[in-house]
């Protein structure tokens, strides 16, 4: 882990951005673990907003936004940023990102991704200004070879750093890989189990398991 240099040190928030339908280990462990790489003061869990003919059968944005909550209890630094919730219509992390900017402008931003969504980056909308809002984190994900194509290796040639310390002493700008546990968990898998009617008990935490069975969410 590298050391962070504490004289010239902003504060620093991570922002985790995803469908999380629903939320799992796979998402909280790396979480978790670059918080503490990084020293994060806060992490937020931002679920999007899903299209309807994207959505699972009776799985609403209330109930997404209600697992990540309950996800959340496994550390107090852990909250849920609902802004993309409360839109109406698809939002963009770039609007996102500008929204936080333009709210926290002495903060150091961090916007984490798996490295499957680095490797598809260049079909985000505006992508290449993203890190002029914030830098991005990406976590090794199980299964996932890095494999870029030369825009998104361009873009990393330019940005990328292997210094954590750079992300307290910038507010944005940087792109910083970090190994993770690679735990070969996705909210398809557990979807597909559930509708299966198998045990999920270790893919995702007990109480969002507890609201999944109650709300009787995934099972058809
Ligand atoms: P689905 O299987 O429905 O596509 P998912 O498990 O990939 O869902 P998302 O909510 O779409 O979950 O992912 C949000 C973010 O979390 C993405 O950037 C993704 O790369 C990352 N992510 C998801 N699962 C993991 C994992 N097991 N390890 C590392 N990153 C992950």
């Amino acid at each position: 882990m590298n050391s962070i240099n504490s004289a010239k040190s902003l504060p620093l928030e991570l922002y985790f951005g995803g469908t999380f339908n629903p939320v799992h280990h796979g998402h909280l462990q790396v979480a978790l673990e670059i918080s503490e790489n990084l020293s994060a003061d806060s992490v937020y869990l931002v679920p999007n907003y899903l299209p309807p003919h994207k959505a699972s059968p009776d799985v609403s944005a209330a109930h997404r936004s209600a697992m990540c909550e309950l996800a959340c209890q496994i550390d107090a630094k852990f909250k849920v940023d609902a802004r993309e919730l409360v839109q109406t219509g698809a939002s963009y992390t770039i609007a996102t990102l500008k929204q936080l900017r333009a709210e926290k402008p002495d903060t150091s931003i961090c916007f984490l991704i798996g490295m499957d969504s680095l490797q598809t980056l260049d079909t985000w909308r505006e992508w290449k200004t993203l890190t002029e809002y914030a830098h991005l984190v990406v976590a090794a994900r199980g299964g996932y070879q890095a494999n870029f194509n030369p825009d998104i290796q361009s873009f990393l040639e330019k940005h990328q750093t292997r210094q954590a310390s750079e992300l307290h002493q910038k507010k944005n700008g940087c792109v910083y890989l970090v190994n993770t546990s690679e735990l070969m968990i996705s909210a398809s898998q557990i979807r597909s189990r559930y509708q299966n009617k198998q045990n999920c008990l270790c893919l995702l935490p007990d109480a969002v398991n507890e609201y999944i069975m109650l709300n009787h969410l995934y099972q058809r």
